[in-house]
């Protein structure tokens, strides 16, 4: 995650030829897209998979004799693959597709958290994103199992004594960010993972906003789960991945009922499916997983060091210059950051901040970021938040601080 400062690439890629959506003018003005928090725009190899699948690949998977289904497992499994690489998770089995970050949270609440009862603790930071709360609350509402919070800093680290000290023989389970969507910080994940374990709860990572921006590994963090969404990396919406450690995923009950997660069904009594499939109930999204796995290859062609350096110089550049205009203040200055940039400007309304950007081409996200515990922890309603992809450069900084200089002359704040 801490990749070295380098010089600033221009742009890691032909930016108009490798995503066409990057080439069209907003507002009359060059599109600034700084919003990949929220989703990731999509390289041409991804959008053309996609028809290229359902003109030369497309049946359902698993169950068919003939050629054409025989050939679209394939690639289903091969997207499985892929996401294996990019995790570095030690067998494709380890994988589970779902929609995406949410739903591989919820399989995991919905799933192993049933075996919790009245008095074991699930222990969340105040940085989490709602997904990654709100599914352990309706856990506990069903168990009688209890939420608790770690606190964060000031400056957004998460307080590592505060989440020490509420570790105890009956935390079960914690759930924790890699990179928080809001504040950007990037938690130290195999330090927390160390001490979860050390007091035996398990650990589940939400990588939302983790795996497009710097190498993970699942088996150097140690973690238990791994959740990720495909459209976060460059691929498409409604698919992505949940990571379960090989011993958990053998004993974990099923969750949705249907087709492909059974072995044998009678009224009597039915049997389940080994490996991830279990978890795959109905048919899945085939093309999803299979353009999945291209989006992942080409992340992973274009190089994760390399995208984390570029990421990080814009960031720094972004900081900067945002910090040198009098009235901005940025929440979230961790030492250890991804490309995420919130910030508030004089009293101007993170809303009003967006719209006036909107109108100079520049797209970012204002709002709470679906984390309201941590808009409470620092006092306000939410932010303008700036985030940062592998194909943004400094064209698009220079438009994010001329959008916010206009914003200050519109609201007669300008110094
Ligand atoms: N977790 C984090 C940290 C996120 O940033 C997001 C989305 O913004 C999610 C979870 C939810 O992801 P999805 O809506 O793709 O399931």
């Amino acid at each position: 995650m801490n990749a070295p400062v380098t010089a600033l690439e221009a742009s890691l890629l032909d930016r108009s030829a490798d995503f066409p959506i990057l080439s069209q003018a907003v507002r009359g003005k060059r599109l600034a897209y700084l919003d990949n928090g929220a989703t990731t725009q999509k390289p041409s190899v991804v959008i053309d998979a996609l028809t290229e699948f359902y003109e030369h690949s497309n049946a359902n998977i698993h169950r068919g004799v003939h050629w054409l289904s025989q050939h679209a497992t394939d690639r289903y499994e091969e997207g499985r693959e892929q996401v294996r690489r990019l995790l570095n998770a030690p067998k494709a089995k380890d994988i589970i597709f779902t929609r995406g970050t949410t739903e591989s949270i919820n399989l995991v609440a919905q799933t192993w958290g049933l075996q919790l009862k009245a008095g074991d603790e699930i222990l969340v930071t105040d940085m989490e994103h709602h997904s990654n709360i709100v599914p352990w609350q309706l856990l506990c509402e069903r168990t009688g199992a209890v939420l608790r919070h770690a606190k964060v800093l000031d400056d957004g680290e998460l307080d590592v004594a505060d989440f020490r000290s509420q570790l105890n023989e009956h935390t079960r389970l914690v759930g924790l960010a890699h990179v928080s969507n809001a504040l950007g910080t990037v938690n130290p994940v195999a330090d927390l993972v160390r001490m979860a374990h050390a007091a035996g709860a398990l650990v589940l990572v939400d990588g939302a906003q983790a795996v497009a921006h710097a190498k993970v590994d699942v088996q150097a963090l140690d973690c238990d789960f791994y959740a990720f969404s495909g459209h976060k990396i460059y691929g498409p919406t409604g698919i992505g991945a949940l990571y379960v450690r090989s011993a958990i995923l053998a004993d974990l009950p099923p969750w949705q009922g249907g087709g492909d997660m059974i072995r044998t069904v009678s009224f009597e009594h039915s049997t389940w499916a080994s490996g991830p499939q279990r978890f795959e109930a109905g048919t899945a999204n085939i093309a999803g997983a299979v353009v999945l796995g291209v989006a992942i290859d080409y992340v992973l062609g274009v190089g994760l060091d390399r995208i984390a350096a570029h990421e990080a110089v814009l960031l720094n550049e972004a900081t900067e210059r945002m910090q040198a205009l009098p009235g901005v203040r940025i929440i979230g200055t961790a030492p250890h950051k991804a490309g995420i940039l919130s910030f508030l400007v004089d009293d101007i309304h993170p809303h009003d901040l967006g719209t006036i950007l909107d109108t100079e081409g520049v797209a970012i996200r204002a709002g709470h970021h679906c984390a309201m515990p941590l808009m409470t922890r620092f006092g306000i309603p939410g932010t303008a938040r700036a985030s940062f992809a592998l194909y943004n450069d400094s064209r698009d900084v220079d438009a994010l601080v001329a959008g916010v200089q206009k914003a200050q002359k519109l609201f007669g704040v300008s110094r």
